[in-house]
């Protein structure tokens, strides 16, 4: 818990949004400031505080005026200090502005940004990862790295083309999961090669397969391949799988959304773990 001195000092309270540190924060929303910073945004006092249990403090970190006193406020504040960072106290309108929500958290978080190379992930530490095929949906993503932290799977695996899991719609759809996981970018190319390599099965998922999903093998070490929201697997990235299965389709629909078969593939790892 923090110690009360620590924060007592008096901040000037930042009204204007042409104040440079509020714009660059702004610029976060879109993908090349993101890129060119290397940060990302997190909103929310639970999400932010979830950070730094995980080791994660902000490099930037906005707060409602008048509400530096909350402790668990107050601990983010320390942290974002030691860490190097800075404390921008601001007006409700200017989180407003920052979240671009009409009713923002009361405290919103810059973040480093972190990446696994493909290289480092090795069978021998491996329990589960989700690969995921060039995915469109910022959504779909946040959701899936929300289940991917249910299961207490290891991370996502981003091949090719992705939308970006630093985006702020995808770090709200995670609910914070973001930083419980790791998070890999590789070309399909890379992935086949990696998976040359690695001594665990590549269980891809696609409408065609007569395998049923409760059939298939399901131990650790693996990985769960997942398709375009679209175009469904690429024959390349088909032929890298171990096994390809399916969930029966019995209505009139003729795929599932991405994110519930992901978790539907998840739950059904976790269930064969513990059998
Ligand atoms: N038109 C695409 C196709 O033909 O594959 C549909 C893609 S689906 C919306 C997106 C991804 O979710 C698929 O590539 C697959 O990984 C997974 N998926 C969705 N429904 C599935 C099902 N019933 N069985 C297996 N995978 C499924």
């Amino acid at each position: 818990m923090s110690d009360m001195s620590d924060y007592s000092e008096q901040q000037t309270v930042i009204t204007s949004s042409s104040n440079q540190d509020i714009k660059r924060l702004r610029s976060l929303h879109e993908r090349k400031y993101r890129k060119q910073t290397g940060w990302f945004l997190a909103e929310g006092l639970r999400i932010c505080t979830e950070a730094l249990q995980k080791g994660f403090a902000p490099q930037r970190l906005l707060d409602e005026d008048g509400r530096q006193t909350d402790p668990l406020i107050a601990d983010l504040i320390i942290a974002c200090k030691k860490a190097g960072g800075r404390v921008l106290p601001v007006t409700r309108s200017l989180l407003v502005k920052v979240s671009n929500k009409d009713n923002p958290q009361t405290v919103i978080g810059a973040y480093q940004q972190f990446s696994t190379n493909l290289s480092e992930i090795k069978t021998a530490d491996v329990r589960c990862w989700v690969a995921l095929d060039r995915i469109r949906d910022p959504g779909n993503l946040g959701t899936i790295i929300r289940t991917i932290d249910a299961v207490a799977a290891d991370g996502v695996i981003l091949i090719d083309d992705c939308t970006d899991p630093f985006s702020v719609e995808s770090v709200r759809a995670s609910m914070g999961a973001i930083f419980t996981l790791k998070v890999s970018h590789c070309t399909s190319e890379e992935f086949i090669t990696f998976k040359r390599e690695f001594k665990g099965s590549v269980i891809g998922t696609a409408l065609q397969s007569s395998v049923d999903y409760r059939t298939a093998d399901w131990r650790a070490p693996c990985i769960i391949l997942m398709g375009n929201e679209q175009a469904g697997l690429p024959t390349k990235l088909r032929q890298a799988c171990d096994q390809i299965i399916a969930m029966p389709m019995q209505g009139h629909s003729d795929s599932l959304n991405l994110a519930v078969a992901t978790g539907i593939s998840l739950y059904e790892f976790l269930r064969n773990q513990s059998d």
